[in-house]
């Protein structure tokens, strides 16, 4: 495990909480007020030649938007993959700020705005580059291998980004070769990743505030009340509720395992944005919620993740009309950043994998 020093994790979980206790949940909207928003964020669209691109976890209002409007719902990779690859002047990134930053760093010639740039991520705030950059001067004999979830510094400072379904072939890529790696920021699914591969990792100690709070206990209680469901479960979720798990995988392989498996009945842990597509996917097929710790968690609110919660309607508009929230990315950063980026998506071409995974 990782050589954080306990204040500096204390320090990072007083930051996670000042972060939360700024987010506002979006206003809610009447029928006709809905109507109304969408009618006139579309016509936007169309007069500035901008394009939404949406997370699965993401209100499914906007999810709904960027299918209809030639947009793209995806995991944080493929949305910065669409992004580069669309004709667009403008990329609306509904999704959380380090998304938008992908965005950009894939996009620089493209305007990419978000509707809110408070809503980030409990990874990226608890690995900032003041800490993470000397972590990694302690450990130059390892190879450095970063989650997507973390900031454009902190992508430049590594050697790989990866995304959850890539991750357990790039670090059995590295073993091969003999190197050892440093892996941050989500433990449990760095965790996950030694377990599988075996190989030696020094792991950042940080999680996602959603999928820690699944409750390995109370999916036992949950299995033996839907005996036939099968367990989908997120590897950023702890170790006891992968192990209970009948499939571990990245938001597209969850997806993907819904609408192979003959089940009829799933219980997902991971955030509930999901279900909008596993339901639209598999109409017929029943989905649960994997339990939490309940109303006290820190996730405040349970299986859903506040900062992805914050995207909404009328921020978008309010970003579309005013250009507000334009994500930038400095030049140099954004070519040390794209260097790790592109090693990822080059290996996956290679290896003919499909780059897809959670962000
Ligand atoms: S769900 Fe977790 S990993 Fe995803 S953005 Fe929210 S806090 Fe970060």
């Amino acid at each position: 495990m990782s050589s954080i020093p306990s204040n500096q994790l204390a320090a990072d979980q007083v930051a996670v909480r000042q972060f939360l206790d700024r987010t506002v949940a979006p206003a809610q909207l009447s029928s006709s007020e809905l109507a109304d928003y969408k009618d006139r964020i579309i016509r936007l669209m169309q007069e500035k030649n901008a394009r939404l691109v949406a997370h699965y976890y993401t209100d499914s209002v906007l999810q709904d938007l960027a299918e209809e409007t030639r947009g793209f719902v995806g995991d944080s990779l493929e949305m910065a993959r669409f992004g580069h690859d669309c004709d667009a002047e403008i990329l609306v990134v509904a999704g959380v700020r380090f998304m938008g930053e992908t965005a950009k760093i894939l996009s620089p010639n493209k305007t990419v705005l978000m509707p809110t740039l408070e809503a980030t991520c409990s990874l990226d705030i608890a690995c900032r580059i003041e800490d993470f950059a000397p972590f990694c001067d302690a450990h130059l004999d390892r190879e450095v291998v970063v989650y997507a979830n973390t900031s454009a510094a902190v992508k430049a400072r590594s050697d790989w980004v990866v995304t959850s379904s890539i991750a357990l072939e790039v670090v059995d890529h590295l073993m091969g070769q003999g190197k050892k790696i440093l892996w941050a920021p989500d433990k449990h699914l760095g965790n996950y990743i030694q377990r599988t591969t075996g190989a030696d990792m020094l792991l950042w100690d940080a999680a996602c505030i959603v999928h820690e709070e699944f409750k390995s206990r109370g999916l036992q209680d949950m299995r033996s009340l839907y005996p036939e469901a099968a367990i989908l479960a997120h590897p950023e979720s702890p170790q006891a509720v992968l192990e209970i798990a009948d499939v571990i995988g990245s938001t597209t392989q969850i997806i993907k395992a819904s609408q192979n498996l003959s089940n009829d009945e799933f219980i997902v842990a991971t955030d509930r944005g999901i279900f909008h597509k596993l339901q639209q996917l598999s109409p017929n097929k029943k989905f649960i919620v994997a339990p939490t710790a309940g109303e006290d968690a820190t996730c405040r609110s349970c299986a859903h993740c506040p900062w992805m919660a914050m995207n909404s309607l009328d921020t978008m508009l309010r970003s579309l009309e005013q250009g507000d929230n334009e994500i930038q990315v400095e030049g140099e950063l954004a070519e040390a950043a794209m260097r790790p980026l592109t090693r990822m998506l080059n290996f996956a071409s290679e290896q003919h994998l499909a780059v897809k995974g959670k962000a």
